[in-house]
């Protein structure tokens, strides 16, 4: 798919010497001079309350100069004005990534691609073991291998491969595949050694910390699987790969945002290492869009350890201060909230539910998943960071999180009242009702994740979580009633960066099989498409330039294929164009000019 790019850097020249470097990310540019332009017969959607459509819009520069009716716009236009007919084409802003984690979803294709349909094909554990072995044969020995996005509830055999099955297929690679949850993941006997599990030993490694344990089978052998704290980090295994193929899944990656029409993008688990990369892939213009970056408070609190002396050092909002100094242009790339994780995800089993799941995995009957951290912990972390005045976004998927969440988020604001601080509370797939007036008091917001409906939906409904809990997973619709401000997102890479598959799913909530779960929380296509623009910009802090197409905002403009108000199955619109900052960034092949 053809692309060309207008830079966001104000480097001109040095977006022309790096034009080479670009092309041979499978790209063509040009560098478009920013004349005005007035785009005409256009079905504007602009979530702009105060105006929500129009059928002209004129950009400036890097700023909207004008939305409004084609007339009284085509009276006082700026000298050298370009005018494109957009043919009664659909206008919507450019969408906000309220959570993913950009570039990771590069990776599946940069390396070992495990994904189950229908977006990949991998259905079957011969599948995957076969996949695994041919992969390896074609790399150098002892050479890592990566693979991404294999989901045991996705699998015949509905379990995870094991360490042992790995190494029968790989037996001179270290090993390690990515669950699709991010949660977790397995590792053959190279892997699990090098990554200081031993079998048989039971010398605590770096990674059983807090007291977690990579699991073993009933005969106390590790069976490979490592979830959650005891996961290793993606940074570190990234760390082990060459340079080359993390390029490519950083290009990758670009242009898969682009195609949907992704204007600003985020990194939501980031560590320092990500943070300098993106910065720097900006700044040189490899990456055309906005980006914002939560910071995850572990993350960065390890690294700055390991960085002095392998001490410790200095408190939470020392390692903050250290992240903000990354913020230096916070139109290109801005730090929105500091990333702390509570839970894991219920689709693995990690959620922590304040009821069993309804099948455990092997687990004791009243096995509820577990939280990330103490009580104690997630309490003093979130008091420092609300004195400080520093947004949190808080990973819980159970709802046993959110309470703690919430009781942690109610003792900061009686401490120290901020009521417009707006920490967000991420997934929140199994939310209570009775938990969404206390996050509206607590002056919190939501990142719902609805494509899970579709993914996992049936997952949810016959295996773990049953029917009732499954029917009432991200209640977007009684989210509005409670007055509870909320974003979208996709995850990605858990699911694919596909703002059309979000809006589908949050208006449908169909499941893969086509069952509807709890009809009565769907919402409209209007609302689905406010929260992954300017519901997701204010969640940021970033309303004040962008998330709606009105005067004085940033031009990051996207032109949809046909209508998504009326679109009977909106999976087939297409992006056509995009422009971000008044800077022509893509145009699909086939699109009308
Ligand atoms: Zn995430």
């Amino acid at each position: 798919m053809p692309m060309k790019y207008g830079f966001p850097t104000r480097k001109g020249t040095l977006a022309v010497l790096l034009g080479g470097f670009l092309m041979a990310g499978g790209t063509t540019i040009i560098l478009t001079a920013n004349r005005p332009t007035l785009f005409i017969n256009a079905r504007i959607l602009t979530m702009n309350d105060d105006r929500p459509f129009a059928d002209a819009l004129l950009m400036n520069g890097r700023y909207i100069s004008a939305v409004g009716d084609q007339q009284s716009l085509e009276q006082e236009l700026p000298w050298l004005t370009r005018v494109i007919d957009l043919r009664g084409k659909s206008v919507v802003p450019g969408f906000v990534d309220a959570h993913s984690h950009f570039p990771s979803s590069g990776l599946a294709r940069s390396f070992l691609d495990l994904t189950p349909p229908p977006v990949g094909d991998v259905s079957s554990l011969d599948t995957l073991l076969r996949r695994v072995g041919e992969y390896a044969a074609r790399r150098p020995r002892g050479e890592w291998i990566l693979a991404f996005n294999y989901d045991d509830a996705s699998l015949a055999v509905q379990r995870h491969p094991t360490r042992q099955e790995l190494d029968r297929v790989a037996p001179h690679h270290p090993v390690y595949l990515w669950h699709r949850s991010g949660h977790m993941g397995v590792a053959n006997s190279q892997a699990m050694a090098e990554l200081g599990h031993q079998d048989e030993s039971h010398a605590r490694s770096s990674f059983e910390k807090n007291n977690f344990e990579p699991q073993r089978d009933s005969q106390g052998q590790l069976t490979g699987l490592l979830q959650e704290g005891v996961a290793p980090r993606l940074g570190r295994l990234l760390m082990k790969l060459p340079l080359r193929d993390l390029l490519n899944a950083l290009l990758y990656a670009r242009d898969s945002y682009l195609q949907a029409g992704v204007t600003t993008v985020q990194n939501g688990f980031a560590d320092l290492l990500s943070m300098r990369m993106l910065f720097w892939a900006q700044r040189l213009g490899i990456i055309p869009q906005r980006i914002v970056v939560w910071p995850a408070y572990e993350k960065m609190a390890d690294r700055i350890s390991s960085e002095i002396s392998g001490e410790r050092l200095g408190t939470a909002t020392d390692a903050l201060q250290r992240a903000l100094d990354w913020q230096a242009d916070p139109e290109y790339f801005s730090l929105s909230a500091l990333k702390l994780s509570v839970d894991g995800s219920p689709q693995g089993r990690t959620a922590w539910l304040t009821e069993p799941y309804r099948s455990t995995g092997g687990k004791a009957p009243d096995y509820r998943g577990f939280p990330a951290l103490s009580a104690q912990r997630l309490k003093s972390q979130v008091l420092e960071f609300h004195r400080a005045g520093v947004r949190l976004a808080l990973h819980g998927n159970g709802d046993a999180a959110i309470d703690l969440i919430i009781e942690a988020l109610d003792a900061a604001q009686l401490q120290y009242y901020r009521p417009e601080i707006g920490h967000i509370v991420v997934h929140a797939q199994t939310i209570r009702e009775d938990q969404l007036p206390r996050l509206k008091q607590l002056g919190a917001t939501v990142s719902f994740f609805p494509a899970h409906t579709f993914f996992w939906g049936d997952w949810y409904r016959q295996t773990v979580l049953g029917e009732e809990r499954a029917r009432r997973i991200s209640p977007l619709a009684l989210a509005d009633t409670y007055e509870v401000a909320y974003s979208l997102h996709s995850d990605a890479p858990v699911t694919p960066v596909n703002p059309m598959q979000i809006l589908w799913s949050a208006n449908r909530r169909e499941t893969l099989s086509g069952h509807v779960l709890g009809p009565e929380f769907i919402i409209s296509r209007e609302r689905a498409l406010r929260a992954m623009t300017l519901d997701a910009a204010s969640q940021n802090g970033l309303e004040h330039d962008r998330g709606s197409l009105e005067a004085g905002k940033l031009a990051d403009i996207v032109v949809l294929s046909s209508d998504p108000l009326s679109e009977p199955d909106v999976r087939n619109i297409r992006v056509e164009r995009v422009w971000i900052g008044g800077r022509d960034v893509y145009m699909r092949e086939a699109a009308s000019r």
